[in-house]
This record gives structure tokens, C-alpha cells and sequence, in this order.
């Protein structure tokens, strides 16, 4: 699926008015360095912008055409003068920027012109790095290189310097959503999925799996028998809660998911019924509110983070989760 930049303009606006200003005023960088966390269209804004630089029927308003020799083979990864470096296991090595630099001294296979895209440009080790930054030492015109970065802060400040930084901005919430339910994911869970991941690849798999659907399942348990009795809510933590989050990341996730859950009471006391997590329990929730007051579901939602921090600083897992539920009843919980 490849991105157009009416879509990159949308999601990602400064980013987008940049590339493309530097391409209309033909004042491309020998070097840029996008920046941003994961799922916020760095690579395929790097594609786009090699397709808007080699495509042979560009259009007056530069858009790639998407059906020329040069923008098929830029999507499907076989153009001969566009290069894509990704690290090799655990990092990028000397080897691939020396392989780089080797195919770029032959002159352009179709053009004078060339791009390379470093993915994870983090990752290269040290000598990678310098290899690199000969090659960004001499610049040639003709030249463009796009290294993209999760991690802006462990590129080497010499890399950086000779590199226009672009940033990548976390997806909007509301576009993500609006992907999510285009791509088929339920109404139910499409808000929950986009809060969650902030990314519509991992949000897609993650509504895929099985596992997300019983872990739904299970945080609305445990927030039914936490209205019951704290002794309720210790068998069900036995019973179901350790079976089902064994990893410390999946506890965080269930931890996010029950935090939601009393995000959304604090939304129905206040009339904003419109942005619920979990808009399938909005009657029910409505119910539960009743006996609740503002003040204490702002202390609930305190303990979940609390709770979040403590696992975070590797608690025992056990321990937080029953700590959790005691406090959850503790005050002026349910009557
Ligand atoms: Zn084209």
C-alpha cells in the first residue's frame, strides 16, 4: 500500500510540506534524517519521496505516477539506483555502508541520480558510522540519503549535523481510528486499539490476535469481581490473570486496559459518552457511576498508574497485581 502525499500531508504535514517544497525548489539535501517513533510512515515517506524524485510521468502538482518502470521498482524494492541499507541482525556493519559506498562510485545505472535509505540508522556500529559519515563528507549533487531513526538520540552528533532533520509526529488518535475501521476492525475496540498502539500495523495484528480478545475479556472480569469483594478478585487473579499475563509487557498492556476502563467511568460522569474505550459497556458503566464520585475514580485511576510505574521498576508481579486489587477496593469503593 503504497502512501501518496496527499495521505503524508494529512498525517504528517510539516513533514510532508517540507519534502516537497525542497523538491519543487529543487533544493534537495544530500542527507536527511527522519525522525520518529515506530509507525508514523518514516519509510514510506522516504518511498514517496524517491517515486516524486525518479518518477518518469511526474505530474505538474509532482505527484509519482505509481505506474512507470521507476515507481514499480521503487515499490517493489528493485530499482537499481535506489538502495535500501537495513540492519543485518542486531546492527548495520561496516560491510553494508562499504558495499553502499562501493555501488555508488559507479555512476547511476539509468540516471545520474541516486538515493540510498538507511532504515534504523541507530543501529549501525561504530565503524559503520564512520564509514558513513566519509561518504556524507563528500557530498555528491546528484546524491540523496535518507536515514531514518526511532532514536535520534543515539546517532553520533557528526552524523547529525550533516543531515536536515525531519521529525515524524505520533499518528493523530482520530486518523488512526478512522484506518482502523476502514481496515474492518470492530467499533467496539477501535478507539482501545488506537490508544494502545499508535500504529495501524501493529493495531491490526494486535486485533488479529486471539490473545487481545481474552485479555479484553479478562480485565472487564476482573473489574466486575473488584465490585464484588477484594477475595473475588484474588481467586479471579489466580484463577485467570497470571494464566493469561506472563510477560511483563503483557501485564502492562492488561494494566492499560483496565486503566481505560475507569477512564471511561470518569467520561460517562462527564457527559462524554462519544469517546469511550469501551463504548459496548457504556449502559453498564453508566450504572456503575452512580455510586461513584469523581474524586474517587481520579484515586483509582492513580493506583493503575502507580501500579504501572511499579512494574515498570520490575515489582513482583504477583505482588503488584494484589497490592492493585486491595487498594482498588480500599476508600470509598463500591457499595
Ligand atoms: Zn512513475
Amino acid at each position: 500500500m503504497a502512501v501518496i502525499w496527499d495521505e503524508l500531508e494529512k498525517v504528517q504535514p510539516i513533514a510532508a510540506t517540507l519534502l516537497r517544497n525542497s523538491i519543487k525548489r529543487d533544493r534537495i539535501a544530500h542527507a536527511y534524517l527522519f525522525e520518529g517513533s515506530r509507525g508514523t510512515g518514516k519509510r514510506d515517506a522516504g518511498l514517496l519521496f524517491a517515486k516524486t524524485l525518479f518518477c518518469l510521468n511526474i505530474s505538474i502538482e509532482g505527484i509519482p505516477c505509481e505506474q512507470c518502470s521507476n515507481c514499480i521498482r521503487i515499490n517493489h524494492g528493485t530499482h537499481p539506483d535506489v538502495h535500501i541499507v537495513e540492519p543485518d541482525g542486531l546492527s548495520i556493519k561496516k560491510e553494508q555502508i562499504k558495499q553502499l559506498q562501493q555501488e555508488f562510485t559507479k555512476t547511476a545505472v539509468e540516471s545520474k541520480r541516486k538515493l540510498y535509505m538507511i532504515v534504523h540508522a541507530d543501529k549501525m556500529s561504530v565503524s559503520a558510522a564512520n564509514s558513513l559519515l566519509k561518504f556524507l563528507e563528500e557530498p555528491n549533487a546528484e546524491t540523496t540519503a535518507i536515514l531514518l531513526t526511532e532514536q535520534i538520540q543515539q546517532i553520533l552528533p557528526t552524523i547529525l549535523s550533516r543531515c536536515q532533520v525531519v521529525s515524524f509526529k505520533p499518528y493523530p488518535v482520530t486518523l488512526l481510528q478512522e484506518k482502523l475501521l476502514e481496515n474492518g476492525v470492530s467499533a467496539h475496540v477501535s478507539l482501545l486499539l488506537a490508544h494502545l498502539t499508535q500504529n495501524v500495523e501493529e493495531a491490526l495484528s494486535l486485533y488479529q490476535d486471539e490473545w487481545f480478545a481474552q485479555a479484553r475479556k479478562l480485565v472487564l472480569k476482573l473489574y466486575e469481581s473488584l465490585k464484588k469483594s477484594s477475595s473475588y478478585a484474588m481467586v479471579m487473579l489466580q484463577e485467570d490473570w497470571f494464566q493469561h499475563f506472563k510477560e511483563k509487557q503483557q501485564m502492562d498492556l492488561g494494566l492499560d486496559l483496565l486503566l481505560f476502563i475507569y477512564k471511561d467511568l470518569l467520561s460517562v460522569q462527564l457527559g462524554k459518552e462519544d469517546t469511550l474505550f469501551y463504548p459496548d459497556q457504556q449502559s453498564h458503566f453508566y450504572t456503575d457511576t452512580l455510586s461513584l464520585s469523581p474524586r474517587s475514580l481520579a484515586e483509582k485511576i492513580t493506583i493503575i498508574l502507580e501500579a504501572k510505574r511499579k512494574l515498570s521498576a520490575n515489582m513482583n508481579p504477583q505482588l503488584l497485581m494484589e497490592q492493585l486489587v486491595l487498594n482498588l477496593q480500599g476508600g470509598s469503593a463500591f457499595v
